[in-house]
C-alpha cells in the first residue's frame, strides 16, 4: 500500500467505524487493507474468505459509497483474500515471501499446479459464490457439500478453484491422500485397467483416496464403462467420508448419455456455477499473473488487454506476449508497446476471416437457416441469432454498418447499428449470450 492508499482507506474506516457496530468493525474491518487503487478499481483484501462474504454480502454497498466519497470517483470493488502472514519473514526479511506462494508445492501434488491457489484467485461478483464454496469446502473436507459440482463456460476459473481446493489441503496436511485428474485421465486409467485386466489396482488407487477432483467431468458423456466405475467409486467414497469435487462446462442434468443414477449424484450436493468475468475482473486476473511473472503492468495496460479478449484463458498468453516484448526490446510495458506487440496478432484475425464464414457459423451455432437469417421473419430466437450475426461482423471484420446491412438481406444501417449496441450491452451484462458469443469466436477461430 503506498502512502495516499492507506490515508484514503484510513478515512473509510473511520466512516465506516461511525456507522457499524463495534463488533462488526472488530470482526470485520479492523485487518483489512486497500491493495490498489487505479482506475476506479478498489482492490481490497481481508483474511479470510468468510469475512471476504460478509463484506460483499452486507457491506459492500458502504465500502463503495465511501470510497467514492473519499476519492472523488467512480469505484468498483474487488475483494482479495490476503496472503497469510508469512513465518520466513522474521528470519529472512521480504526476499522470501515472494516465492512463498509457489515454492511448497513443487514436485508433490501429480497434476496439480502450484500457482493455481486461492491467494492467487481474483474474486468478484461472476465467481464469488464459487469461492466462497470452494474455501469452504477445503477447510471441511467432505462433511458438509458431497460432491462439490461446479460449471462455467470456457476460461472462467474452474480449473483454477479445483487445484486451489487440493492445494489448500495439501498445504495444511501433506499426508492426506489427494487424487487430481481430468475425465479424460480417468477415462484412460478405467480403459487401461480393463484391457490389462488390471481393475484391482485401479480401484484401489481411486478408492483409497480422501479427496477426489475429476476436471471437465462432461468428456465421460457416452462412455457407459467408465460411468460405472465412477458410479461405484463415487458412492465407495462418499460412504466412506472423502471428499469429491467436480468440474464441467454444464449442470449436470445438461450432460447428454450421461446415466440418470450418474447424474443425481452429481447434482446430489452442492452445485455451483461461474459466470463470464467482466472487465474489472479480468484486469485483477492480469495484475495477478504480471506478478506471477514480476512484470510491472501498468493499470492502463491491464485494461486495454482485457478488453481484447472475452475468454480468460487467452489472457495469460496476450500478456506473455507483452512481457515478452518489453524484454526483447529492453523498455518497460506501456500501452504503446502493449498495441505494438498485438497489432500483429490483431490484424492476422482479420484478414483470415471472410463475412460468410461468420454468417455461416452463427447459423449452425443457433441451427437457423441462412436464407431465415437475411429474411423479414422477426421470431425471437431469429432476432437474436440476426443480431449476434451483426455483432461479431462488427467487431470480428470491422467492416461498416451499410455493408453489414447488406450482407444481412438489405437491412438499414441503423437497423445494424442497433443490433451491435444492444448485444454489446448484453455481452457486458449477461452471461449467458456472452457465452454464445465465446463459442462461436471459438468455432471461428478454428
Ligand atoms: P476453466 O477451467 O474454467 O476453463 P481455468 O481455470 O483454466 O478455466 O482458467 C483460465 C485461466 O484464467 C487460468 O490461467 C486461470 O489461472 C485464470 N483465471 C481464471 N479466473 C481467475 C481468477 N478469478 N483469478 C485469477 N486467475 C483466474
Ligand atoms: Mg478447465
Amino acid at each position: 500500500m503506498d502512502n495516499l492508499q492507506k490515508v484514503l482507506w484510513q478515512e473509510v474506516l473511520t466512516d465506516l467505524k461511525s456507522s457499524v457496530t463495534k463488533a462488526n468493525f472488530i470482526t470485520l474491518f479492523q485487518n483489512t487493507s486497500l491493495e490498489s487503487f487505479e482506475e476506479g478499481i478498489a482492490t481490497v483484501s481481508a483474511p479470510s474468505m468468510m469475512i471476504i462474504d460478509m463484506l460483499q454480502k452486507r457491506f459492500s454497498e458502504e465500502l463503495k459509497e465511501a470510497l467514492e466519497k473519499h476519492s472523488g470517483r467512480a469505484v468498483s470493488l474487488l475483494f482479495i483474500p490476503k496472503a497469510p502472514p508469512s513465518n520466513t519473514t522474521q528470519k529472512d526479511g521480504p526476499l522470501f515471501t515472494e516465492e512463498r506462494q509457489v515454492k511448497p508445492f513443487i514436485g508433490h501434488l501429480p497434476r496439480v499446479r502450484p500457482d493455481y491457489t486461492f491467494q492467487n484467485f481474483a474474486v468478484s461478483g461472476s465467481n464469488q459464490l464459487a469461492f466462497v464454496s470452494a474455501s469452504t469446502i477445503a477447510k471441511n473436507m467432505g462433511q458438509i457439500y458431497n460432491p462439490f459440482f461446479i460449471y462455467g463456460p470456457v476460461g472462467v476459473g474452474k480449473t483454477h478453484l479445483m487445484h486451489a481446493i487440493a492445494n489448500d489441503v495439501y498445504q495444511k496436511n501433506p499426508e492426506r491422500k489427494i487424487v487430481c485428474l481430468t475425465s479424460e485421465e480417468f477415462t484412460n486409467e478405467v480403459v487401461d485397467a480393463i484391457r490389462t485386466n488390471d481393475t484391482a489396482r485401479m480401484k484401489k488407487k481411486f478408492r483409497s483416496s480422501e479427496l477426489l477432483l475429476i476436471d471437465d467431468i462432461q468428456f465421460i458423456e457416452g462412455k457407459e464403462k467408465v460411468q460405472e466405475e465412477l458410479f461405484h467409486t463415487f458412492n465407495f467414497l462418499i460412504d466412506n467420508g472423502a471428499q469429491i469435487c467436480l468440474s464441467s462446462d454444464r449442470p449436470p442434468q445438461e450432460i447428454k448419455r450421461l446415466e440418470a443414477r450418474l447424474s443425481s449424484r452429481f447434482a446430489g450436493g452442492l452445485t455451483v456455477d461461474i459466470g463470464a468475468p467482466d472487465l474489472e475482473l479480468k484486469t485483477a486476473i492480469l495484475g495477478i499473473k504480471a506478478l506471477k511473472y514480476g512484470a510491472s503492468l501498468p493499470n492502463e495496460v491491464a485494461l486495454y488487454l482485457a478488453e481484447q479478449v472475452q475468454d480468460t484463458r487467452s489472457l495469460e498468453g496476450l500478456l506473455l506476449r507483452v512481457i515478452t516484448q518489453a524484454t526483447t526490446m529492453d523498455v518497460p510495458i506501456s500501452l504503446e508497446l502493449a498495441k505494438k506487440a498485438l497489432g500483429h496478432m490483431i490484424e492476422e484475425k482479420r484478414t483470415h476471416l471472410h463475412a460468410d464464414d461468420v454468417i455461416a457459423t452463427v447459423c449452425d451455432y443457433y441451427q437457423v437457416k441462412t436464407t431465415q437469417l437475411k429474411g423479414p421473419k422477426r421470431d425471437a430466437s431469429l432476432v437474436k441469432a440476426r443480431q449476434v450475426c451483426m455483432y461479431l461482423l462488427k467487431t470480428e471484420l470491422d467492416i461498416t454498418l451499410s455493408e453489414i446491412g447488406n450482407l444481412l438481406g438489405g437491412r438499414d444501417h441503423t437497423t445494424i447499428m442497433y443490433g451491435v449496441e444492444k448485444i454489446h450491452a448484453l455481452v457486458e451484462n449477461k452471461a449467458r449470450i456472452h457465452e454464445d458469443i465465446t463459442g462461436i469466436t471459438k468455432l471461428l477461430q478454428r
